[in-house]
């Protein structure tokens, strides 16, 4: 005798927001979920932080990027399917992935160790489909585990801004009690603060304007400098001056008027994403010795080190949320730098 079986009707098509060509504006559209090749997961997304760098992926600047993609670079999900020879990581983990979406393992940065600089670097929601989706798949190089009590809207932008800000500055040189200014209170600079605040420096944290005074102080700075009412650089020299700056705000010509506040050897740590030049006299930098680096995030192992940080130090971001529905005007929202402070989507 034949035996029947109900055979439950098959899910295998979910939601995602695309752009489909550079330029294009946010499409919500049914896709196939999508199967994890050797060496991948599919991940269930919970959360996706929209980031300024999304702009790469919305208006085509990557070199190379391939239509129709799907943004997004601050995801954190859970582990919904393995692909074969997977074994480190298990269905149902939670997981993030930030910008770092896997290296070659083969180029000379990558055979030194050296993986956050990988010549092949992957970024994910460029270089393969991001987080604005039900479902992503991810290769296991790109995997950072999140803690236990960290909320998903809370990890996801930890996956960039906060990994950023955090490997930044605990690769700055600056001790405890150091003075370390944070330019600009937005996306970054409101984990900078705080993150720079939980290391033990002395954080002076300078904006545009009065309006972010008050809110500088709750996250941690022990004084608020509004360049546009007083000359911030002469303000840090009468507290001995910064030995680091930390310059989150895309602002060149603030970046430049900031480097005469540093003290000898100190380091202006640059991360706000700028086009246009640093200007800065040969003498500035040779009289006390001082310099100026940039950072870009790190890998997921930097990630999990800063999830695990904020997890103990009760670093958090501030959020807006949208449902994936809403995607372009979360995008929006983010572009207009009104939003306070990251923007993050939810599934
Ligand atoms: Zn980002
Ligand atoms: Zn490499």
């Amino acid at each position: 005798m034949a035996t029947s079986r109900v055979v439950p009707m098959k899910m295998t098509q979910m939601k995602a927001a695309q752009i489909s060509k550079a330029g294009a504006d946010f499409e919500i559209v049914e896709r196939e979920i999508p199967t994890p090749d050797a060496g991948h997961v599919r991940i269930k997304v919970q959360a996706c932080g929209v980031c300024h760098s999304d702009v790469l992926t919305k208006e085509g600047l990557w070199p190379g990027i391939q239509y129709p993609r799907v943004p997004g670079h601050e995801v954190a999900g859970i582990i919904d399917e393995v692909g074969p020879g997977v074994s480190a990581w298990k269905k149902g983990q939670r997981v993030g992935v930030g910008w770092h979406g896997g290296q070659d393992n083969t180029c000379r940065e990558c055979r030194r160790g050296d993986f956050r600089n990988c010549q092949n670097l992957k970024v994910c929601g460029i270089s393969y489909d991001g987080g604005y989706q039900q479902y992503m798949v991810a290769p296991v190089e790109a995997l950072a585990a999140i803690p236990e009590s960290l909320k998903d809207v809370d990890a996801a932008p930890l996956l960039c801004a906060g990994i950023t800000t955090y490997n930044a500055l605990r690769h700055s040189g600056a001790l405890p009690g150091d003075l370390v200014a944070v330019q600009g209170i937005g996306g970054l600079g409101h984990l900078g603060i705080q993150f720079a605040n939980k290391f033990g420096y002395k954080v002076a944290a300078v904006g545009r304007g009065p309006e972010n005074a008050a809110l500088a102080t709750k996250l941690g700075a022990s004084l608020y400098i509004d360049s546009q009412a007083t000359n911030a650089a002469e303000e840090l020299q009468k507290l001995g001056g910064a030995q680091v700056i930390l310059a989150t705000a895309p602002n060149s010509k603030a970046m430049s008027q900031l480097i005469d506040g540093l003290a000898p050897n100190g380091e202006l740590m640059v991360i706000g994403a700028a086009f246009d030049p640093i200007e800065v006299m040969p003498i500035q930098l040779i009289s006390g010795s001082k310099t100026i680096q940039g950072w870009a995030a790190g890998t997921p192992a930097d990630s999990e080190d800063t999830m695990r940080f904020a997890e103990l130090s009760g670093v958090r971001p501030m959020i807006e949320t949208y449902p994936l529905e809403r995607a372009a005007e979360a995008y929006a929202r983010m572009m207009s730098g009104k939003a306070e402070f990251r923007v993050v989507l939810t599934l």
